[in-house]
């Protein structure tokens, strides 16, 4: 299920936001405000005020406000399309118009599973240079996979090609472990990064059931904050997302490098019906920017900022701290 020729206004018009807050709490009807004592806070006085005709809500006392789909999000603590579901019974019908090709699905084995789990508690817990970063390098488990000869051998050797390098490990939708990519040091201290030959990024295989193109980085951290907000930030890199999370964007998720897929599509547009799009202002930026528009346009609210030429969010986090975030992002 996806927004694809989904119309939000009309369904905002055709449901009344109080017959839909009365599903859930007792409504004082009145003719163009209606109230109710507010669900969010421990109301005394009926604090909350809905509007039908803004199709909107707000709570004077403790300020929530909203839609009447962040209201079935937050009374059910459901996601975006799952609210749409609920208050139109699933009565919509959805079709993709590109319809793309799933991927093949990639199957993570038990002993893959348990091999993953092994790697992971191996790394070498990885500390940026710039302190703002730490927290978020920290939960989000980056680390360096150890070559030492005192370290059993990886088994896999989609796993073995990874040691010595910069790990992020990649967590599915429900935070399941299911692969890793591994960046080159740069500081020339692995035999990885000694090779100029190298390639920059090398990830988990597709035959240890991991499916790049399957998942966005960061969202099972991402998720909640997605569903507080009803945003999304989308950005290239893993370092970028983890940029943005240490800049108090943890709504925040990135391609990893990967094209769009139909897989990254559906996952986009169930999760949240404004989404930001940050890439790079290089040319395979500009060309992944015009990509997305493409395909996500119709389909979300979607905004895109290409970043100054030659920058993304990693390198503006280390040249300007949290000053440009604020800058660029406030009151988006
Ligand atoms: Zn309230």
């Amino acid at each position: 299920m996806n927004h694809s020729n989904l119309d939000i206004a009309a369904i905002k018009a055709r449901y009344n936001i109080v017959d839909v807050a009365a599903r859930y709490f007792s409504v004082t009807r009145r003719g163009v405000r209606s109230v109710a004592l507010c669900p969010f806070h421990a109301d005394r006085h009926p604090s909350l005020t809905l509007s039908p005709n803004h199709a909107s809500y707000h709570c004077f006392a403790c300020g929530a406000k909203g839609d009447i789909f962040s209201l079935v999000q937050q009374m059910e603590h459901c996601t975006f399309m799952e609210a749409v579901a609920r208050i139109t019974g699933g009565t919509f019908t959805t079709q993709t118009p590109h319809a793309l090709p799933p991927l093949p699905e990639a199957v993570l084995s038990p002993e893959t599973a348990a091999e993953n789990a092994r790697f992971l508690q191996r790394l070498i817990p990885y500390t940026p240079a710039c302190a703002a970063l730490r927290e978020a390098y920290r939960t989000l488990e980056v680390g360096i996979a150890p070559t030492s000869p005192a370290v059993p051998p990886y088994e896999t050797y989609s796993l073995r090609r990874l040691a010595g390098r910069l790990i992020f490990p990649i967590r599915s939708k429900t935070g399941e472990l299911v692969g890793f990519s591994g960046r080159l040091l740069t500081d020339g201290a692995s035999p990885a990064s000694a090779n100029k030959a190298a390639p920059k990024y090398l990830n988990s295989s597709f035959a240890d059931g991991f499916a790049k193109g399957a998942h966005l980085y960061a969202l099972h951290r991402a998720l909640p904050f997605v569903q507080q907000t009803r945003k999304l930030y989308l950005v290239e890199g893993y370092k970028d997302a983890l940029a943005m999370h240490a800049a108090g964007f943890p709504n925040t998720v990135a391609l990893g490098g990967t094209a769009l897929t139909p897989q990254h599509i559906a996952l986009l547009t169930s999760l949240a019906p404004q989404l930001y799009v940050l890439l790079d202002g290089d040319a395979p930026g500009i060309a992944a920017a015009q990509q997305i528009a493409k395909q996500l346009l119709h389909i979300v609210t979607t905004r895109i900022y290409v970043l100054p030429d030659g920058e993304d969010p990693d390198s503006l986090m280390q040249k300007h701290a949290f000053g440009w975030f604020d800058l660029f992002l406030s009151d988006k």
